[in-house]
């Protein structure tokens, strides 16, 4: 577990609050969108866990920048908003899944506020030479924030985007973060309507509206799907299979 222990707090947009933490010995990150799973209650209590990129880490400095949209509740976001100088979050860094192939040409970057962050940093540390299309979703146009190259800012649903994009020549790669269902639908279109290589593009969900129904609709399927993913594991099954077996499930359930 790494504890970082809050520096200063600085607002980038209404929604969006960037909070600066001193880490001693903290090491540069493999990927743009490498995450820390952060503990908000006891260390390794994954209930209370909530999952953040890592929006800029200085070695030199020894210091990590985390950067929380800003919404309704949320255990999280109510505490980057109350957070004061001197106090500490704990956490794990985790792997992010952007992996730019060797001989892409382009790239199709889309996500909402919370992938803002991870946006950034895909941005800033992109070869040169290679195609950026960015489409990011705010509600507020308040919260539009200055990126490297041509953002298009939409509102409304980000997978039509994906759905929709007209995929210049040559070989490339699509990234995406947002609202899971929504990711769940381009998935779905870029796996088994298109059949794109899975080297081709990469899209988590980073988070659920709706999060508390949900979980309770979840609960009588708990077992049945974390088996599920036990099982592949256990297997050595692919991910993305195991995930379609996993995603065909929820949709049976009506999650
Ligand atoms: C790999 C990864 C990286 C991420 N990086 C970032 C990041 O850098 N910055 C960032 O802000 N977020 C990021 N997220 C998303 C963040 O983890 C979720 O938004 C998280 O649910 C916020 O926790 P919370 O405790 O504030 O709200 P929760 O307690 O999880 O949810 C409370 C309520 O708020 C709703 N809710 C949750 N998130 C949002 C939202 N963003 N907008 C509107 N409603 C919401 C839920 O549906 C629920 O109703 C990332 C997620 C992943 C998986």
């Amino acid at each position: 577990m790494i504890t970082g222990t809050l520096l200063r707090t600085r607002e980038i947009s209404p929604r969006m609050l960037r909070l600066t933490f001193a880490v001693p010995g903290c090491e540069p990150t493999k990927r743009p969108d490498d995450w820390l799973m952060i503990f908000f209650g006891e260390p390794g209590d994954h209930s209370d866990r909530r999952n953040y990129t890592v929006r800029a880490v200085r070695p030199e400095a020894e210091e990590l920048d985390i950067d929380f949209a800003l919404h309704e509740g949320g255990l999280a976001a109510t505490w980057a908003r109350a957070a004061r100088p001197g106090e500490t979050l704990v956490w794990t860094p985790a792997d992010g899944g952007y992996e730019l192939p060797g001989d892409a040409q382009w790239q199709l970057i889309v996500g909402d506020l919370t992938a803002l962050p991870a946006i950034g940093r895909i941005l800033e540390a992109v070869r040169p030479g290679v195609e950026s299309t960015v489409v990011v979703e705010v509600e507020d146009p308040a919260d539009r924030q200055p990126l490297p190259g041509d953002v298009r800012w939409v509102r409304g649903r980000l997978n039509d985007v994906v759905r929709t994009f007209p995929e210049p020549d040559g070989p490339g790669y699509i990234w995406m973060a947002g609202e899971t269902r929504t990711v769940r639908d381009a998935r779905r279109y870029l796996r088994h309507e298109r059949g794109v290589d899975k080297a081709r593009w990469s899209l988590t969900g980073y988070w659920l509206a709706r999060s508390e129904e949900w979980l309770e609709r979840y609960k009588p399927h708990a077992d049945e799907l974390n088996a599920l993913w036990e099982r592949g594991e256990a297997e050595g099954r692919d991910e993305e299979a195991i995930m379609d077996e996993y995603e065909a499930a929820l949709e049976r359930a009506g999650l």
